[in-house]
């Protein structure tokens, strides 16, 4: 393992997609499957409307260019009944929304339209070819495509699969994720602080921003900063799940044990540190079908690093087509001094066309990083930006 081996931001972003597989397809009932991706194109298996349908209340008539009004009611109709009922020109029939017209019928007139008098229907609208008549297979016919491969599935979806009578689809599954935090220094809030500890927070802000975006397959372990203990902890975290987040433990210090102990349970290395600030310590690698991320144990370069690199890998490896997280142009509102060489990420606020950066950038720091919804990128090179210059942002929520 090169702890030296470090990747510019551009280089680590592709390396992250290149790395990531695409998850394993499942059949899944279809409420189960909101908002996930489809695997595979999805046929219609019947014709919807099923049947010629009454978009109306009111009457189903059979009119030609002889026969325009007064019609002869012949029959009722309401949604769920199963007649066949033919007409004869200048015959009707009282329907209800949602019932199967007569085969032939070729208007419904709306009730507010006519009156019956002596069981004759007289109208006061024009007529026209299948007008207010829901034609079968108008919204789609049996084996037209229905979803495409890739689209994602939210409520009308949902519902349109449903109205097709389908009850499971095959979609990307969710990934397994476990989040391992490493420091001895750490103490769980709720409980009272020690001398020289601090409270622990990234757990909870990367499971946070897991379930935000969906991800509900999580688990949390807790480890010190002990070679063997951290071997163990990384060893079942890495059998049983599809991503495993470290934070903490990565950087060079004497009790930074993450890298050493992936190394020794075989963890391919794709990268160790990338050309950034904050987060320059991150760590990219594969263990058989697990990929790993060792993440900075400063709060803001934790959620910097998840923002950027691992938001994208989740993405792909749920299917979704767009997994890219695409920068936006925004204009800057203030001077910027970037004397580092580094790339850099800044906490900032956006209101939709300028962007605003935020007063401390620290690591260490998440007051600002609450306050946030974007993160301004700057590449590498010393510059000093000016307010109205455009720069590159990603928006986080
Ligand atoms: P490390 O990456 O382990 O060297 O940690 C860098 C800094 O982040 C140290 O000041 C740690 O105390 C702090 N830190 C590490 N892990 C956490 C955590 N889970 N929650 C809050 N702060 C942390
Ligand atoms: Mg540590």
């Amino acid at each position: 393992m090169d702890k030296n081996f470090m990747v510019s931001i551009e280089e680590a972003m592709e390396l992250v997609q290149h790395t990531t597989p695409f998850g394993c397809v499942k059949k899944t009932p279809l409420l189960a499957a909101l908002d996930l991706f489809l695997a595979k194109d999805i046929h219609a298996p019947i014709n919807m409307p099923p049947f010629h349908q009454s978009a109306m209340d009111g009457y189903a008539v059979l009119f030609d260019e002889t026969h325009q009004n007064d019609f002869v009611l012949v029959d009722e109709i309401k949604a769920g009944d199963n007649k066949q009922r033919i007409l004869n020109i200048g015959e009707a029939v009282r329907i209800f929304t949602g019932a199967p017209t007569p085969p032939n019928a070729n208007a419904v007139i709306m009730q507010e339209n006519t009156s019956v008098k002596e069981n004759v229907l007289t109208i006061d609208d024009i007529l026209s070819k299948n007008k207010n008549i829901r034609l079968m297979g108008e919204q789609i016919q049996q084996n037209q495509i229905a979803l495409q491969k890739g689209e994602k599935l939210n409520p009308a979806a949902i519902g349109f699969l449903a109205t097709l009578g389908i009850t499971e689809v095959e979609v990307y599954n969710k990934p397994k994720i476990t989040i391992v935090v490493t420091g001895n220094e750490l103490a769980t809030p709720g409980t009272s602080l020690e001398s020289g500890q601090i409270y622990e927070s990234n757990a909870i802000m990367l499971q946070s921003a897991l379930l935000k975006k969906g991800f509900t397959n999580i688990s949390i372990t807790k480890v010190k900063d002990d070679y063997t203990a951290t071997k163990e902890s990384l060893n079942t975290a890495i059998q049983e799940n599809d991503f495993v987040l470290i934070s903490g433990g990565i950087s060079v210090g004497d009790y930074d044990f993450v890298g050493k102990a992936l190394l020794e349970l075989n963890t391919e290395q794709i990268f160790y540190k990338i050309k950034q600030k904050p987060g320059k310590p991150m760590f990219l690698g594969k263990n058989n079908k697990t990929i790993i991320f060792a993440l900075p144990g400063n709060p803001a370069s934790a959620l910097t690093c998840y923002y950027i690199y691992i938001e994208s890998a989740l993405q792909k490896f749920i299917g979704n087509p767009a997994y890219q997280k695409n920068t936006i142009d925004h204009i800057l509102e203030n001077d910027y001094d970037k004397k580092g060489i580094r790339g850099e990420f800044l906490k900032a606020n956006t209101n939709g066309t300028g962007v605003q950066i935020l007063g401390s950038q620290s690591s260490a720091m998440l007051n600002t990083f609450a306050k946030a919804n974007a993160l301004i990128y700057l590449n590498e090179g010393v510059r000093t930006y000016k307010k109205g210059e455009v720069v590159k942002t990603f928006l986080i929520d």
